[in-house]
């Protein structure tokens, strides 16, 4: 099942769609422990990226460039500390599939795994520190342990969405490391993180395009 330029364009639409519906919700987060614009930042990143990718030209751009479009559509569009983070995460992907024309399943779990590192190197966090790290990290780990002990590409997927959501559930009894909301103390304990909350939505619509993928070639298009 090879994953084309095009099935990334579809991919970022998802992911910009999957933010959209929940843009409100997100700045309700960030305003209980941040400065209430997560929203409005992952909804700007998120559309800018999903509109360059899908301008491209899919016929004639590897997943690299794509990749790449989408980060610098993603850091032009936001001021806030989640630019630079999924701009990264985005750069990372594309490089870690570097001159390949389409992406084996193989490929698509290592970027996806490739896009939480750099999430985490980019921003210095660790797992505990209630930030997106902690919905992002148990994702990828939980999808390369399963893909490595030969579980489908939709179940390694729908095992990532699970492990992030417990993730971003557990940030609700954290205080913060890192972020405006390490200012807060013991004040943020409540709360879930907007990041972390964020990150769901699109490991959502990643777990969901796979399982999309993987569902429209098995059926036949003669039928
Ligand atoms: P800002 O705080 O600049 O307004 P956003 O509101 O877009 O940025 O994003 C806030 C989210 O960014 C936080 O909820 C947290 O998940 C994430 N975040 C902040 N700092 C870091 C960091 N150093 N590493 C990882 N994630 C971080
Ligand atoms: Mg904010």
């Amino acid at each position: 099942m090879l994953i084309t330029t095009k099935d990334l364009q579809h991919l970022f639409a998802l992911i910009a769609e999957g933010i959209a519906a929940q843009r409100d919700h997100l700045c309700e987060l960030d305003g209980a422990i941040g400065d209430g614009d997560h929203g409005l930042a992952m909804d700007a990143g998120c559309e800018a990226a999903a509109k360059a990718v899908g301008g491209l030209d899919a016929a004639q751009t590897a997943p690299t460039p794509a990749f790449n479009a989408a980060a610098k559509a993603f850091l032009n569009a936001v001021g806030a500390s989640s630019g630079p983070l999924y701009a990264t995460a985005f750069m990372r992907a594309g490089a870690s599939v570097k001159d390949r024309s389409n992406l084996s399943d193989d490929n698509f779990v290592r970027a996806f795994a490739a896009m939480a590192q750099g999430i985490q190197e980019r921003g210095k966090a660790e797992p505990g520190e209630k930030t997106m790290v902690d919905a992002w990290k148990p994702a990828a780990d939980a999808a390369l342990k399963a893909w490595a002990s030969g579980t489908a590409l939709p179940e390694c997927f729908d095992m990532a969405e699970r492990a992030a959501r417990q993730g971003c559930e557990a940030t609700r009894d954290m205080t913060a490391a890192k972020g405006r909301a390490s200012r807060l103390g013991k004040r943020a304990i409540g709360h879930i993180d907007p990041g972390a909350a964020s990150a769901v939505i699109i490991i959502t619509a990643i777990a969901k395009f796979v399982q999309q993928h993987d569902g429209y070639l098995i059926i036949p298009v003669d039928m």
